[in-house]
């Protein structure tokens, strides 16, 4: 899991926790998958994109 800032955030994602836009310039979370068993480019491709709120909520 790593943090996305404003600035880094360009394009636009849907959070997989409510279904709604990431929009672009909105600080958010990029979580994916890091045990490897697909190799890096399965890993990169399975990259998820969630809100800061969400991932909270869904990780308490
Ligand atoms: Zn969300």
């Amino acid at each position: 899991m790593q943090p996305v800032s404003e600035a880094q955030a360009v394009k636009r994602y849907v959070c997989p926790a409510c279904g709604l836009d990431v929009a672009p310039g909105v600080a958010h979370l990029v979580v994916w998958r890091a045990d490897g068993v697909l190799g890096d480019a399965a890993d990169l491709s399975a990259r998820r994109h969630w809100h800061q709120h969400c991932w909270r909520i869904g990780t308490r």
